[in-house]
């Protein structure tokens, strides 16, 4: 059975089939009458919705969408679903970490927890769905370090590491984050949905 995976992300796309290996997952760029869809929820589950129930409708096949960001709990769960884009570009990851480490510069690092979310969610084109969510809990540091990963990956320390996760191999990150959680939880969803 075909799923769609709504991203463009070769690396969510190659995790996805890693975990629902008996499927045949599929990403965006083979289906580019399909646009993009504007993020306009305020909550990652809203917006993994928005983009799992569009793709359902314009494909006619069951669709994954995933949406994630990074929550500081001294900053009321920010830069939450506007990680991507929390310093006004979209994208421009070094812009986003640079302001994040700028505006908590004076609170002391034992007092930095922060968690990534992800939010995972499966819409069939009859509109049924359902959604969960996976948390990679930890804390910031305000020394980068590490060269793998992406986004917020290196000032994260996850929870009983010492290296951010910019420091852990793939399959090492994989096996404890945020998407890896949110997508093995969806599994046996989408077994028992399709
Ligand atoms: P999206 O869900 O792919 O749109 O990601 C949203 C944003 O959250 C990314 O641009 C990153 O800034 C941040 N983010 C999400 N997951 C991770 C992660 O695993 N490592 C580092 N940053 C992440």
């Amino acid at each position: 059975m075909k799923i769609i995976l709504a991203t463009r992300n070769p690396g969510k796309i190659a995790e996805l089939r890693r975990i629902l290996s008996d499927f045949d997952i599929v990403g965006l760029e083979e289906f580019p009458q399909i646009g993009d869809v504007a993020e306009t929820g305020v909550t990652f589950e809203e917006n993994a919705l928005l983009k799992a129930h569009a793709v359902a409708r314009q494909s006619g096949l069951p669709a994954v969408a995933d949406d994630s960001g990074l929550c500081v709990d001294v900053l009321n769960g920010m830069p939450g679903v506007f990680s991507a884009r929390w310093s006004g570009r979209h994208g421009d990851d070094q812009a986003n970490l640079d302001l994040l480490l700028a505006q908590v510069s004076d609170v002391p690092e034992e007092r930095l927890a922060a968690h990534f979310t992800c939010c995972a969610a499966l819409a069939l084109p009859d509109g049924r769905f359902r959604t969960v969510e996976g948390l990679l809990p930890g804390r910031l540091i305000r020394t980068p370090r590490g060269a793998n990963g992406f986004g917020y990956d290196p000032i994260l320390v996850p929870e009983g590491e010492t290296r951010t996760t910019a420091e852990l191999s793939a399959e090492e990150k994989d096996a404890i984050s945020h998407r890896g959680r949110a997508f093995r939880a969806l599994a046996p969803i989408v077994r028992e949905l399709l």
